[in-house]
């Protein structure tokens, strides 16, 4: 890691540039508000710090000895905001994500997509390919799902954040998606990973429930290390030993300790975090208390009936109640809507 002196001129900061790639290695640039962040990528500890050190312009050179490099705050001091269109996530306001577990039918992900937007949703969610724990549940409605949620997008100019599930699905739900979402399951598929390094689109990086954060960041700097550096990561609960009332234990003190770690902005899942409707909007609360930017919540028309995840689901009328709700623990967080 390469701390360039405040007003470095560009000259240096090339000469900086020309002398990594020469040993072979890559650089990540981090514009920082007053000075230049140079981070060398690749295994560095074959080379001396001196050979930077010595170049006009450079302030301190240092190794960042955590595994995961570009995803840490050492590398990257000011926090990530991601802008999609007019969407910041990572900034002041808290982002909602909402909509159905899976896109199931026109009506279903049109009526879902205008009542979410009309409660305060920017970005409607919803799979067109779903990973089931068993091979009979209801997988989704594939393409026919990504088109649909195109033109929920159309209708209502909302975001569309969507899974994709295999490297070589990248490109087709790109085509839809404004924002890919990874999966659980998927968090340690790192084919998956670096090939999502390689698009321009922004990615949202869910937790394993079995992973420890430090595996969730390493994930996270699969993506970044490949060179796309707009990831979300989405904490959406981990598996501890009750099953009874809650289908996930959704770990808040992940919030506070990934804020610290990195620069990445984070949301929170309470659907799967929790399992079950009625405590979706008591952990929205504690997650935006914990300091989470923002909240994906799935949404349903008729939960009963809906083809997966109904006992997480809130009704468009429960989510736009619980929104209110929420108002006022954001404006106390010091956030906004
Ligand atoms: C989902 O968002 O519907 C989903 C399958 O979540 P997870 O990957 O966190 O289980
Ligand atoms: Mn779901």
């Amino acid at each position: 890691m390469i701390i360039m002196k405040k007003g470095a001129s560009q000259e240096e900061i090339d000469t900086v540039i020309k002398k990594i790639k020469k040993f072979g290695f890559q650089e990540q640039i981090n514009q920082g508000e007053d000075r230049t962040l140079i981070g060398i990528v690749g295994k560095t500890r074959k080379i001396s710090t001196d050979i930077f050190t010595i170049l006009p312009g450079v302030e301190r050179v240092f190794r960042i000895l955590k595994e995961y490099k570009l995803t840490s705050r050492e590398f990257h001091p000011q926090s990530t905001i991601i802008e999609i269109d007019k969407v910041k996530i990572g900034g002041k306001k808290v982002v909602i994500m909402a909509g159905p577990c899976a896109v199931e039918s026109r009506k279903q992900i049109l009526d879902t997509a205008i009542a979410v937007k009309q409660a305060g949703a920017s970005i409607l969610r919803g799979g067109a390919f779903k990973p089931r724990t068993s091979p009979y549940s209801f997988r989704g409605l594939g393409k026919e799902g990504l088109e649909l949620l195109k033109e929920a997008r159309q209708k209502t100019g909302l975001l569309v954040v969507t899974e994709v599930m295999s490297a070589e699905e990248v490109e087709m739900v790109s085509e839809v998606a404004d924002i890919l979402q990874v999966g659980a399951r998927n968090m340690y598929n790192y084919h998956l990973l670096e090939r999502l390094g390689k698009v321009e689109k922004p990615v949202l990086l869910k937790r394993h429930f079995q992973a420890t954060i430090s595996e969730f960041l390493n994930s996270a700097e699969y993506i970044l290390s490949e060179g796309n550096k707009e990831v979300i990561l989405c904490e959406r609960g981990i598996r501890t030993f009750d099953s009874e009332f809650t289908r996930n234990t959704l770990d808040l003190t992940s919030i506070p300790v990934l804020k610290k770690e990195t620069h990445l902005p984070i949301i929170v899942d309470p659907s799967h975090g929790t399992g079950r409707a009625e405590y979706v909007i008591p952990m929205s609360k504690a997650a935006i208390a914990a300091g989470a930017d923002g909240l994906i919540i799935e949404v349903h028309p008729n939960p009963a009936e809906a083809l997966s995840d109904g006992p997480q689901s809130l009704t468009p009328e429960q989510f736009s109640e619980g929104v209110e709700e929420l108002k006022p623990f954001i404006k106390t967080a010091g956030r906004e809507l």
